[in-house]
């Protein structure tokens, strides 16, 4: 038996049941994609379902608020994603009347649609040859193939991206494509268990003993530590709160006003800059991380009598809160506060 058709086999007996590999869509499949990047399929699963309820179409999508969107998002992380997903539902519905085009090229001008999610759109949910490589991919070809090159090179990812192709079965090549998907996220993870892989025979890696020290990457970058008070500051039933600026890490997501813990005590800021004064309660603290940073945020809640002008904050009521997209460690906050 050839070794495509071995895994093959072994991903037909081991698959994951998922609501997104039940009916494939070309939309499904680019919506389970896009959530599936930097997060976990367990994870991804309810957000998976309650996106299909709220935006089951295309143009339904195209259609919602981009707050209803980025609430449908919240908690998933790098909200970029949901951005593009919005507008590129718009971009599908004037350029291609809600329908998603079958080809390379057209999806690739997509907003939003990278190389690995022209190949899983076009394989899973158009059922034509192509790879798809993602990380767990990359990591099953690099072993396999005993490819000792830093995989974040432009010509290694070709390499790679060839070899993914190559390796695709003749009659079905969508199951192969999603069965190395599989088989890097289960067996061929960055501790493998070699024992137990169709492919082992076939493995070069695993011949040469170096498949724990492959894919080779590039070391990765700084992570930077902030330490922020934050604010919530209550007055005639609302909350003040400022939404974040087009273009920015927490762009169109609302956070509560903060300042970074060295620009001075908590009480003493709020004094300062905007005259605010009375008894800060402390809550439990909370940590986030995002991109390259690990935040801990210290919340206080005061009570003032009115609600003032604050340039760049709006006050929300208190009942409206749960209904507007939150960043994730403001989000945290807000659920610990309204408990
Ligand atoms: S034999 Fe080991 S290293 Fe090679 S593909 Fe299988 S799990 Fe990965």
């Amino acid at each position: 038996m050839k070794e495509n058709q071995k895994l093959h086999a072994w991903f037909l007996a081991h698959k994951r049941d998922f609501p997104w590999r039940q009916e494939k869509t070309p939309y499904r499949v680019w919506i389970s994609e896009i959530m599936l990047q930097q997060t976990r399929a367990s994870v991804v699963v309810p957000y998976f379902q309650r996106w299909m309820a709220l935006f089951p179409t295309v143009k339904a999508l195209a259609a919602a608020s981009q707050d209803l969107v980025l609430k449908a998002w919240e908690g998933l992380g790098y909200y970029s994603r949901a951005r593009n997903l919005h507008a590129a539902a718009q971009q599908i519905v004037s350029d291609y009347e809600g329908e998603i085009p079958d080809s390379a090229e057209k999806l690739a001008s997509i907003r939003g649609i990278g190389p690995y999610t022209v190949g899983a759109i076009l394989s899973f949910g158009f059922q034509k040859r192509a790879a798809a490589v993602d990380g767990n991919v990359a990591r099953v070809m690099t072993r396999y193939f005993l490819v000792e090159e830093d995989i974040s090179k432009a010509k290694v990812k070709r390499k790679i991206a060839e070899l993914a192709e190559n390796f695709l079965d003749h009659k079905e090549p969508w199951v192969t494509a999603e069965a190395l998907i599989e088989l890097g996220a289960s067996l061929c993870s960055p501790k493998p268990r070699c024992e137990d892989c169709p492919l082992q025979s076939g493995c070069q890696g695993l011949k040469a003993g170096k498949m724990e020290s492959l894919p080779i990457k590039p070391v990765p970058p700084m992570v930077t530590e902030l330490i922020r008070s934050v604010f919530i500051i209550e007055a005639e039933g609302a909350v003040l709160v400022r939404k974040g600026e087009s273009g920015k890490v927490m762009a169109d997501l609302y956070e509560f006003p903060y300042f970074e813990q060295d620009e001075g005590a908590a009480h003493k800021i709020l004094k300062d800059r905007w005259g605010i004064e009375g008894n800060l309660k402390k809550l439990g603290a909370v940590k986030h991380s995002f991109t390259r940073f690990s935040a801990t945020l210290f919340p206080y809640k005061i009570s003032i009598e009115s609600r003032r002008l604050v340039p760049g904050y709006i006050w929300v009521e208190v009942e409206r809160l749960t209904q507007i997209p939150f960043s994730s460690g403001h989000r945290k906050i807000l659920h610990n506060w309204l408990k």
